[in-house]
C-alpha cells in the first residue's frame, strides 16, 4: 500500500476544541442574555476598541468590506462624473464599489510588491479625478508617504482599503490609518475576521463618520427624518462580539504567519519572487503570494501533492468585461498577474506542513 500524502489545505476555517471556541460560546450566551442583536452595546464596544487600535477618532462598522468601500466613497462625496483612481490588482470589490457609486474606476499599474506604483499614478490623473484607492495588498502596505504628497498636490481624497493587512503598521501608524477613509474587510477569510459578513470603516472627519452612520441606515436621522436615501448597511451585533473577543488573539496569529512566512522565504527566495515588504513597514501575511514562470504547473504539481494554493487574482481588474473601456495603465499588471501564486499560510499549520510545502516547490524547480 502507498504511504498517503500529507495535506496542506489552503485555509481551514472551522474553530476546533480550543480556546477560541470557548470565548465565542461565553459570547453567544452573554448575547443571549441581554438580547440586543441589531446595535447596541456589542456594536459601540467593538468600534471603540478598533478607533483605539488603528488611532482613529471615529470607527463605523458594517455589513461587510465590500459596504465599508462603498460607504467610505459616498461619506467623501465620489459620484458620477468623478473618476477613481486605484490598483488593477485586487479583490473584485475595490473596483465594484466606484462603480456603484457612479464612479469610474482609473487603474493604474503596479510593482513588484504587488501594490500601486506611485510613479504610475499621475499619468492617469484628469480634471475628473477625485480620489485615489489604495490597496494595502496580500497585507503590504501601500507606499503611503509618496502616494499622499501626490494625493495633496492635485487635491484629491485618499480611500484605503485595507481589507488585507489589518494589524500592518506603516511609519509607526496601523492600517486604517491613511485614507481619508478607510475601509477594512473583517469577513472570516480575513486574518482578524468574524464568523460572518462584517466591516469597520475609519476617519477622523466628523462630518464623514456622521454621514456614514446616516447612510448605513437607510439614510435616516434618529431613524426619523430622512437625510440621503440609502439602504441598511449596519453590522449584525452578534458578529461584532464574536469579532471583538477575536481582537486579543490577532497579535499572535499575526507572529504565527510571519514566522511561515519567514521559514518560507528563506528556501525560496532563490527558486521565485517572494513576497516584498514596503519601506518603513511592518507587514502582515493575508496571503502569501509568491511570483514564479510556470505558475499553472506549478500549482498542478503541488495539488497532485495534496497541497492546495489559490491564484489570487486570474484576471486583474481592469480586464473584467465590465471595466475593460475603463481607462488603465497596467503594462507590469498584466505581465506579474500571469506569475501569481498563493502558498497556504494560515496560522493552523504546522512547522512540518510547511517544510512539506517547500520541499515540493523545490522539486517542481529541479524538475
Ligand atoms: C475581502 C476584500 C474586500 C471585500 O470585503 P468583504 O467583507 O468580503 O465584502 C475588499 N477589498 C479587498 C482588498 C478584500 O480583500
Amino acid at each position: 500500500m502507498t504511504k498517503s500524502l500529507p495535506e496542506v489545505r489552503f485555509l481551514d476555517l472551522s474553530i476546533k476544541n480550543t480556546q477560541d471556541r470557548k470565548d465565542l460560546k461565553e459570547v453567544l450566551e452573554r448575547c443571549m442574555d441581554h438580547g440586543e442583536f441589531v446595535m447596541g452595546k456589542e456594536i459601540s464596544r467593538l468600534e471603540k476598541s478598533l478607533s483605539e487600535y488603528v488611532s482613529r477618532e471615529y470607527c463605523k462598522t458594517v455589513s461587510s468590506g465590500t459596504d465599508a468601500l462603498y460607504l467610505a466613497l459616498k461619506g467623501i462625496d465620489v459620484k458620477s462624473g468623478d473618476e477613481v483612481i486605484t490598483s488593477p490588482l485586487s479583490w473584485i470589490a475595490t473596483a465594484n464599489a466606484i462603480h456603484m457609486v457612479g464612479a469610474k474606476p482609473v487603474f493604474c499599474d503596479i510593482n513588484d510588491d504587488l501594490n500601486l506604483d506611485p510613479n504610475s499614478i499621475e499619468k492617469v490623473i484628469s480634471k475628473n479625478t477625485k480620489a485615489l484607492l489604495t490597496v494595502d495588498y496580500t497585507g503590504n502596505m501601500a507606499e503611503y508617504a509618496p502616494i499622499m504628497e501626490i494625493a495633496s498636490k492635485h487635491n484629491l481624497k485618499l480611500v484605503e482599503d485595507g481589507s488585507q493587512a489589518f494589524g500592518a503598521i506603516y511609519m509607526g501608524k496601523r492600517c486604517g490609518y491613511f485614507g481619508d477613509v478607510s475601509a477594512i474587510s473583517h469577513n472570516p477569510m480575513k486574518i482578524f475576521g468574524g464568523l460572518g459578513e462584517i466591516g469597520s470603516v475609519f476617519t477622523d472627519d466628523e462630518e464623514i463618520a456622521n454621514k456614514i452612520e446616516i447612510l448605513r441606515y437607510n439614510g435616516t436621522f434618529n431613524k426619523e427624518i430622512l437625510k440621503y436615501p440609502s439602504l441598511n448597511f449596519r453590522a449584525d451585533s452578534l458578529n461584532a462580539a464574536f469579532l471583538q473577543s477575536r481582537l486579543k488573539t490577532l497579535p499572535k496569529k499575526l507572529k504565527r504567519r510571519a514566522e511561515i512566512a519567514e521559514r518560507y522565504t528563506k528556501s525560496l527566495k532563490s527558486v521565485c519572487i517572494t513576497p516584498k515588504e514596503t519601506k518603513d513597514s511592518q507587514r502582515v501575511f493575508y496571503t502569501y503570494t509568491i511570483q514564479i514562470k510556470n505558475r499553472d504547473a506549478l500549482s498542478n504539481y503541488l495539488a497532485d501533492n495534496n497541497i492546495e494554493t489559490k491564484i489570487q487574482h486570474p484576471l486583474l481588474m481592469s480586464e473584467q468585461i465590465p471595466y475593460s473601456q475603463c481607462k488603465a495603465n497596467t503594462k507590469k499588471a498584466s505581465q506579474i498577474i500571469k506569475k501569481v501564486l498563493c502558498l497556504p499560510i494560515h496560522e493552523g499549520l504546522s512547522n512540518e506542513q510547511v517544510d512539506y510545502v517547500i520541499e515540493k516547490v523545490i522539486n517542481f524547480q529541479e524538475s
